[in-house]
């Protein structure tokens, strides 16, 4: 998770990085850093997202960048500037253009604090397919998210051609809790209300074409448990590798090395820290069911949902 800035066009109701990283907003890392960063730790995959990454200088110069590395790009923006920005990019087939909704027009708009996002991001990723790129989508569902409105909008998706659907879930962490106590307390699920949640979800949204492994959502599920694995999808940003993960920020450490030698990681996840209690995020638990191979059951699950 590269986050070269954390000034952002919108403020979404379930980020916490705008409100976390406010002192610091109008800096951002330059593209050396991001790719020393990226040299270090060797990463496969590299997340850039922020703040919002289309708002960067130099993004299109960074993409090109990790992409010469042979490395693959999940760009994560919220698809308001997506059709502006797009010629700049290479067509890639390890470049993948993923756009934040979060439900309908009236839904989306309301979470982003904005008339008019839904309607620009929508266009943002026509105009992506039309130009042949790679378009995914992220969607958290949050306490109150309808699902039935989340099937529409999975056909809608489905008939602008994206080539997948992602969905997270919404919990309680401190840097979006501590800002509005009550209206966090209507928003993030605890982990047995998740567990509810994705059930049903994954009832509803199963014919569409889902991104997450199906390790990791018998995990959302609660159908087993999965160790976090926060070590192997760490966050760089302006002030540095981030302990323990995306979430939680007890230090910030100069270098990948120091970020994984100076954490306890054995104090961390499901039975371990208080605040990891209601965890089931992407970036701790996606690469622990990646690891899962060590069971053949697993492995052959994966295997299978790769290949189809
Ligand atoms: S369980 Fe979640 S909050 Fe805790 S360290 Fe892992 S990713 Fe971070």
């Amino acid at each position: 998770m590269l986050e070269p800035l954390h000034a952002c066009n919108l403020r979404c109701n379930g980020c916490g990085r705008v409100r976390e990283y406010a002192a610091t907003v109008g800096q951002r890392l330059s593209v050396g850093q991001c790719l020393a960063a990226l040299d270090e730790c060797g990463a496969p995959i590299v997340s850039l997202c922020g703040g919002e990454p289309l708002i960067y200088p130099e993004i299109e110069q960074l993409t090109g960048e990790i992409l010469g590395r042979r490395k693959h790009v999940y760009l994560c923006t919220n698809g308001v500037l997506l059709e502006r920005k797009l010629s700049g990019f290479p067509r890639s087939n390890r470049l993948m253009m993923n756009v934040h909704l979060d439900g309908m027009e009236a839904t989306h708009d309301a979470a982003a604090g904005r008339e008019g996002v839904f309607a620009a991001a929508v266009e943002g990723i026509a105009a992506a397919k039309q130009a042949g790129f790679l378009v995914y989508t992220n969607t958290t569902l949050y306490k109150h998210t309808d699902l039935n409105e989340i099937a529409v909008l999975f056909e809608y998706l489905t008939e602008l051609r994206v080539d997948g659907m992602m969905i997270s879930p919404a919990f309680g962490y401190a840097a979006v809790q501590d800002e509005n106590p009550a209206r966090a307390e209507t928003m993030f699920m605890t982990r047995d209300e998740v567990h509810r949640k994705f059930r049903q979800a994954r009832k509803l949204l199963g014919r569409f074409r889902g991104t997450a492994s199906p390790v990791y959502l018998d995990f959302l599920c609660g159908q087993r448990d999965l160790p976090c694995a926060a070590w192997a999808n760490p966050t760089y940003n302006l002030a540095g590798w981030r302990s323990p993960c995306y979430l939680m920020a007890d230090a910030h450490h100069a270098t990948y090395r120091e970020l994984l030698e100076e954490t306890d990681w054995s104090g961390f996840g499901p039975g371990g820290d208080a605040r990891c209690r209601h965890c089931l995020v992407h970036c701790g638990f996606e690469p622990a069911a990646v690891l899962a191979g060590r069971h053949f059951r697993d492995l052959l699950k994966m295997a299978v949902w790769q290949m189809t």
